[in-house]
């Protein structure tokens, strides 16, 4: 036993030489009542090499086994795959699976580098990425799904949740705790895992916002992160929570983790226009377009852009999105530096809905489509029943999020009825069944769904109110 109780108190020790705490220099907490002591493991470490010693070739096997995490070059998928991988999953951000698909593979290849450490005279450095693009734009789906085709660990946080060390809220290290439990607490696994931090655009640095459960600049959380995305050895305290001077941590080196953050920056494409304004400006009205393009590596012409406040206006301007213009969120630059890859992605249209209702490997429709054939039946959508529900989401206001609720509430009363309906096998879905003009269910009378009823297995009758046990039962049954 690691822990014991002594007149009720708990007492940790070693769970390999059983050595209390206050009898070692460090004891380091594994899983829950698990614990080791810098004893043992300079033991564990002395047998290890002793091995390695004695046997050169295991030692090399060893070796490969301890980077056994990093997809080796046989496995790596190439941009063009991962891109297309992506693309069963994330309908449309073309642009945005380009870069991501290019950023990955770079670091894992460069991980693979760090393994194998042929030659170390160049030093690659990681490339964290930024993804900007509106809410229900994809941002999470691409960081999930790129980590569950790499078969990495995946964490996801909420910047908003964070807080620089010594303030009410969640210290940084905590993500990292959620991407060790998501690789078993296999450090070396955890540190070549994938973290989503989202909401990256609402840690700026504001005057004036004086919170109690956030400090008051958001610039000390983005120091915290600054530490952990540029690489560090950080101290991940087992159990959560925050940090207590008494507590053991585990220590995870943050340099091969990729981030991956994400905001939506609204309004940047207001920051961004009035830069580009100033830039033509600077060249002058008649667009001297091949200085502006030396300068600036961008050509734009501004006549062509959307006025501010056409809903084309955000995507139009964020093409032209440079690191300086997320400055106008609070982000300071040293932050913005660690996040030198960025990509745009773009607000999901109509016929966007319409794929991502239908196409998907797990698409809605698939997934009605499989809960009816459960029930010997088959559910089918016609064209124009996705765009109306497509029409409907984007009326909402929530687009994307919004078409789980919609396709819910459209198929809610069928659900209602399916077991009991014997006259169809095959039910289609048309524009008047989203509109409410018309409905798929029969409207079952009582004695209909009765009669039914009775045809299906009985379930068992609920126990008597007098049967229950009182609370003072429960009580007494507890405290005994
Ligand atoms: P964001 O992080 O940009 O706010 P999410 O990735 O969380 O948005 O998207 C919310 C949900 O909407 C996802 O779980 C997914 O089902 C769906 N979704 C969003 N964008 C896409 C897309 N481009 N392709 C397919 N599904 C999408």
């Amino acid at each position: 036993m690691s822990s014991s109780t002594n007149r009720g108190r708990h007492v940790e020790r070693c769970t390999f030489c059983e050595k209390r705490r206050h009898h070692v220099t460090s004891l380091i907490a594994g899983p829950p009542g698990v614990y080791i002591c810098n004893e043992c493991i300079e033991i564990c470490n002395s047998i290890l090499q002793e091995e390695q010693r004695r046997n050169p070739e295991t030692a090399g096997a060893q070796s490969t086994t301890a980077t056994s995490s990093t997809p080796k070059p046989s496995q790596l998928p190439t941009p063009v795959t991962i891109a297309r991988r992506l693309d069963e999953y994330v309908i449309g951000q073309h642009d945005a699976k380009k870069v991501l698909a290019v950023a990955v593979y770079n670091h894992y290849n460069r991980l693979r580098r760090v393994a194998t450490a042929s030659d170390s005279d160049v030093e690659i450095e990681k490339s964290n990425v930024l993804l900007v693009g509106p809410t229900g734009s994809g941002k999470t789906l691409l960081a999930r799904t790129m980590a569950r085709m790499l078969d990495v660990p995946f964490a996801m946080a909420d910047a908003t949740t964070l807080t620089e060390a010594g303030y009410v809220g969640e210290d940084v290290e905590n993500i990292l705790l959620k991407l060790l439990q998501a690789a078993d607490f296999d450090v070396e696994r955890a540190q070549k895992g994938i973290v989503y931090v989202d909401e990256i655009d609402k840690i700026g640095r504001t005057t004036g916002n004086v919170s109690i459960t956030r400090d008051v600049s958001g610039e000390g959380v983005q120091q915290a992160l600054l530490k952990i995305l540029e690489g560090s050895v950080a101290n991940v305290p087992p159990q959560g929570g925050r940090k207590h001077p008494e507590q053991s941590y585990i220590q995870l080196d943050t340099s091969n983790i990729l981030f991956i953050c994400g905001g939506t920056f609204s309004g940047i494409e207001e920051i961004i226009g009035k830069r580009i304004g100033q830039e033509a400006i600077g060249f002058g009205r008649d667009h001297d377009l091949a200085r502006q393009k030396k300068l600036t590596r961008i050509s734009v012409d501004v006549e062509a852009l959307p006025p501010m406040g056409d809903p084309q206006a955000r995507d139009a301007y964020s093409k032209f999105l440079i690191p300086k213009d997320l400055m106008g969120f609070g982000l300071i630059p040293e932050f913005i530096g660690r996040l030198p890859v960025i990509a745009t992605l773009n607000t999901l249209g109509r016929d966007d809905l319409v794929r991502i209702l239908r196409e998907p490997k797990n698409a809605l429709t698939r997934q009605f489509g499989k809960l009816f054939e459960l029930s010997g039946k088959q559910l089918e959508f016609s064209d124009e029943a996705l765009q109306a529900i497509a029409d409907q989401a984007i009326d909402r206001d929530t687009g994307v999020r919004a078409l789980r609720a919609i396709v819910e509430d459209v198929l809610l009363d069928l659900l209602y009825e399916l077991p009991n309906r014997r006259d169809k096998d095959v039910f289609v879905v048309e524009a008047e069944h989203v509109t409410g003009l018309a409905s798929l269910a029969r409207g079952l009378s009582n004695e209909e769904l009765q009669a039914e009823d009775q045809l299906s297995p009985q379930m068992p009758a609920l126990p008597e109110e007098s049967d229950l046990p009182d609370e003072d039962d429960l009580g007494k049954r507890e405290s005994a």
